[in-house]
């Protein structure tokens, strides 16, 4: 865990503060990802800030970066971007949750809160369910080997001979 991304915050305290965070965070550090995303050495870069609407407490933020994936079709790696939006109000309850409108609810059990579990909620809803590459790979992969040779070709139409001959015959 980076110095500027704790994990467990108490998302109160944040937001009456108006606090911001950002950095990178390494994509290995996300422990559920491991099993989509093939290059944990990548990063992402987060921006969070919180604050309050009324008594609630709003945490708006930002993903941006690529997820290395395994495409399911060539089973060779396929780069994900990622730029994610969002926006989430915590919440106490599921009615409580019904209530809003322009946020999603993040349900919150005690006083404390896991960014890493936040952000790893986000990146994997961002991810496609059967990664594939756009264009066929499959095809694409295959390569073609034209195996063609001028040599021949050129020993005739350099050799003067050939043409004297062919005057010869026409001249007959
Ligand atoms: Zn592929």
């Amino acid at each position: 865990m980076s110095d500027k991304f704790p994990d467990l915050i108490d998302p109160l305290l944040f937001a009456e503060r108006r606090g911001a965070l950002s950095g990178d965070i390494k994509i290995a550090q996300f422990e559920r990802l491991a099993d989509s995303v093939i290059d944990d050495g990548a990063a992402v870069n987060v921006s969070i800030e919180f604050g309050k609407e009324g008594k609630r407490i709003v945490i708006a933020g930002h993903i941006a970066g690529v997820a290395g994936l395994e495409c399911q079709s060539c089973l060779q790696a396929m780069a994900w971007p990622l730029d994610i939006d969002f926006k989430l109000a915590v919440v106490s309850s599921l009615q409580e949750a019904k209530q809003l409108d322009d946020c999603e609810p993040l349900l919150l059990d005690g006083d404390t809160l896991s960014l890493i579990a936040v952000l790893e909620d986000e990146i994997l809803l961002a991810l496609p369910d059967y990664p594939r590459h756009e264009h066929n790979c499959l095809a694409h992969n295959r390569s073609e080997d034209a195996g063609y040779s001028a040599t021949d070709s050129q020993t005739k139409a350099n050799n003067p001979f050939s043409v004297l001959a062919k005057l010869k015959k026409t001249g007959d």
